[in-house]
């Protein structure tokens, strides 16, 4: 059988694209490693989608399976290996061994925050430690805070808490920072905002509360102090804070689409930004696998239905 159009992930931009696909009368197949991506492993609550104030990540999932439902889509549990266009139609390989055709394919494979692995990481995480800023931190409002990571997405993320709280600290491991000059410069004139460089972070701690029902999707915070070596001294320093907003990069999933489209140095997807089409005719790219600069619900969500569209122009031409 041949699909209209594949669309692997189904995260947001996966789940926004597949409701504008099924629109159209596609004939579609969804393949994903899981329903709902980076949402379904949110710990606190998201309050910057709009038509709600606040919705965990596990409630927003729910609805999303329920709109899936009502559009007769589903989702097709499987981890993709590859991509090939060997004549006109794509070849998408999964890990169970299995080959589906397709006219066209859409990508929202997403990424994940890359991880600092340290004790305390994974115990605190949702409970001050966070790996987006945009997305918790007015939850830190009147916190002192530190930034992990002295790059671009550091820096910005240093600036935007710094409305909010009376301190943030940036710690950068190298002996200078990388962000941008323009950064740097903002950055200076905020005299809430401190960089420490040379500094390896060594461990988080807090005080954890047992994560019940009525904290599951808690805005809480429970982290106390970041622990850092200082690199010039070796000497072990504690910052008191109340958040961790971890800065150190992504990691887009992309690499089963290497050979069919260009990406970047941080291995995005880069693409027509008219369509979302990639360097491959009728492959489109959508969500935080790609070039994108603000990675959020509703760009993804965005991007989702611009990709679908996209396709359906693609197809229609084809047949
Ligand atoms: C801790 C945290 C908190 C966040 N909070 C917010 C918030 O409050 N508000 C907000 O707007 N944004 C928030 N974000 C960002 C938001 O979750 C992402 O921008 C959004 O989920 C991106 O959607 P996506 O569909 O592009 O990718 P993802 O959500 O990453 O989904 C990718 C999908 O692709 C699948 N996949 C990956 N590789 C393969 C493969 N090889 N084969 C098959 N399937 C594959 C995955 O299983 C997943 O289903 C948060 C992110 C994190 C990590």
């Amino acid at each position: 059988m041949i699909y209209d159009l594949i669309i692997i992930g189904a995260g947001p931009a996966g789940i926004s694209a597949a409701i504008y696909a099924a629109r159209q009368k596609l004939n579609i197949l969804m393949l994903s490693k899981d329903i709902g991506g980076q949402v379904a492993k949110k710990a606190v609550d998201i309050e910057n989608y709009p038509g709600f104030d606040k919705i965990s990540g596990l409630e927003l999932v729910n609805l999303y399976k329920k709109q899936l439902e009502a559009n007769d889509l589903e989702v097709t549990l499987d981890e993709v290996l590859s991509i090939e266009k060997p004549d006109k139609y794509f070849l998408v390989k999964t890990t169970s061994g299995k080959t589906y055709e397709s006219i066209s394919v859409v990508v929202t494979s997403g990424a994940e925050s890359r991880l600092l692995n340290v004790p305390g990481e994974e115990e605190f995480s949702g409970k001050g430690v966070s790996y987006c800023s945009l997305c918790d931190g007015p939850v830190f409002k009147n916190k002192i805070v530190a930034v992990v990571g002295g790059g671009n997405n550091g820096f910005e993320s240093a600036l935007f808490l710094s409305n909010y709280v009376p301190k943030v600290y940036v710690l950068e491991y190298g002996a200078t920072v990388n962000a941008d000059k323009e950064n740097q410069e903002l950055v200076a004139k905020h005299k809430n905002i401190e960089i420490i460089t040379n500094a390896k972070v060594v461990r988080i701690e807090g005080k954890a509360k047992p994560r019940t029902e009525a904290t599951a999707s808690s805005t809480g915070v429970f982290v106390e102090s970041i622990i850092y070596e200082d690199l010039t001294t070796g000497e072990e320093k504690t910052l008191e804070v109340k958040g961790v907003f971890v800065e150190i990069g992504y990691l887009p999933s992309t690499s089963f689409v290497k050979d069919m489209a260009q990406l970047n140095d941080k291995q995005e997807i880069m693409f027509d930004h008219k369509n979302l089409e990639t360097k491959t005719p009728g492959l489109f790219s959508a969500g935080d696998c790609n070039v994108s600069k603000y990675k959020q619900i509703v760009m993804a969500s965005g991007e989702g239905a611009k990709a679908a569209l996209s396709a359906y122009e693609y197809i229609k031409k084809q047949l």
